[in-house]
């Protein structure tokens, strides 16, 4: 195991979090440095995916957190799943992106709006790890505009739908057996008129068309998916028909709080790298940790990885009561794109300052300052880009 730095486990507990909160964190952190960390060389490498991580993440009782027990899930709340999130980024941020795919974005979004019946059909494999989730919302024309623009299509025909299009960069698309897909089932609708389904990786007019070769988050693979006359059982249709927004915004809203706990967890890693190379490296005689342009720059990234944690938090526990169909607007929607823009832009200076601090050493490939360097700059990008996040804000501060 790694040497853990000091300064990370003392501010972790700064926040005021409960014993058992704590014990989740840091029992998950314990897990990751011992069994995570160790793989992060080969996944950025040889872009690789460990295929035996989902089973055992779902022995350590980190998959379905949200879910009910009858499912095979936790019972527990969303923040936990922050907690779980922030300590397997802190020691293999390649994890966590797929982690928070197979467990927000499709089994936590599954849970809270699919019947019981597809519940019962497709949380207990979710839960065990025994089927990899992933969910497609983005496409080739439709980002940051993903309503709007979306292009794939869904239509009724008898027993099924009938999906066409194409979806783009897709966490965990390569590896997935089950899928939580967005289509316009109602053209005419504009920006409404979604619909969510969930397809199974085998269904007929399913495929991968590639996996794509990224400059961080390696490991975590990635994939663009085409859905060609795609049939999908008419009940793998998630809520109503048409009403699919709802599913999509309040999903979004959530994926940003957890996504920021990636930020958290990455940047009190690039944190204590930094601030251990500071006190052990020596120029002109001395440690670089004594020389005040280093100091400051440590000074700068304690603050922010501070602000960070605790803003996130409290996001993270606002969003413990958001019943079914909330979000999309009003205070959360605005505090959980305030806590990725803060989150993100943050780690992307500390893992920036943390390259500086450790100066030829760090412009190096293969060292984990160089792999969180690579990484950061995604999560201003996913999950709704800075400028996205700046527009929700703004929008719901002048909303009248
Ligand atoms: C590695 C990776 C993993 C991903 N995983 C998933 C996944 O699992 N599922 C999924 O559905 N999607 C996923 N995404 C997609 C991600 O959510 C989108 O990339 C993101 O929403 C931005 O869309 P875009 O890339 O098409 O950029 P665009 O929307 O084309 O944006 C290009 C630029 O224009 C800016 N811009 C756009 N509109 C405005 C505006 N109105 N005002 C100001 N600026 C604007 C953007 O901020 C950005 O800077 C992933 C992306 C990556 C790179």
């Amino acid at each position: 195991m790694p040497a853990d730095s000091f300064a990370l486990h003392r501010s972790t507990t700064a926040f005021a979090l409960s014993e058992a909160q704590q014990a989740v964190l840091h029992g998950a952190d314990r897990f990751a440095a011992a069994e995570l960390h160790p793989l992060q060389g080969r996944m950025d490498n040889e872009d690789w995916w460990p295929p035996h991580i989902m089973p055992r993440l779902a022995e350590m009782g980190f998959l379905g957190v949200t879910a009910g027990a009858a499912h095979g899930g936790a019972d527990a709340d969303f923040f936990t799943t922050g907690l779980i999130t922030q300590a397997l980024a802190r020691w293999n941020h390649a994890v966590a992106l797929s982690y928070v795919a197979h467990e927000n974005l499709c089994l936590n979004n599954i849970a809270r709006n699919a019947s019981v019946q597809l519940c019962n059909k497709y949380l207990p494999p979710l839960c065990a790890g025994t089927a990899v989730g992933a969910l497609g919302l983005t496409e080739p024309g439709a980002g940051s505009d993903a309503l709007g623009s979306m292009a794939t299509t869904a239509y009724r025909d008898g027993g099924h739908y009938v999906l066409n299009g194409t979806k783009l960069y897709i966490t965990n698309g390569p590896i997935a057996e089950i899928l939580l897909v967005y289509a316009k089932t109602d053209r005419s609708a504009g920006a409404r008129g979604i619909s969510a389904f969930i397809v199974e990786r085998g269904f007929s007019g399913f495929s991968v068309a590639q996996e794509l070769d990224k400059m961080g988050f390696r490991g975590s693979p990635t994939a663009e998916l085409v859905f060609n006359d795609c049939i999908v059982p008419a009940e793998n249709l998630v809520g109503v028909e048409n009403q699919g927004v709802a599913v999509v915004m309040s999903g979004l809203d959530l994926e940003r709080a957890i996504v920021a706990m990636i930020n958290v967890g990455m940047a009190e890693r690039a944190f204590a790298l930094a601030l251990d190379y500071a006190t052990t490296r020596k120029q002109f005689g001395e440690k670089i940790g004594n020389f005040q342009l280093i100091q400051g720059k440590l000074a700068d990234m304690y603050v922010q990885v501070e602000t960070a944690r605790t803003y996130c938090y409290s996001v993270l526990a606002a969003c413990n009561d958001l019943a079914q169909g909330e979000g999309g607007r009003g205070d959360i929607h605005k505090r959980t794109a305030a806590a990725i823009l803060y989150a993100a832009e943050a780690c992307t200076r500390v893992c920036a300052d943390a390259v500086q601090i450790f100066g030829g050493a760090g412009y190096m490939r293969d060292t984990e300052i160089n792999r969180l360097y690579r990484a950061t700059k995604l999560l201003e990008i996913g999950a709704g880009t800075t400028e996205i996040r700046k527009l929700i804000i703004a929008g719901e501060l002048l909303r009248i």
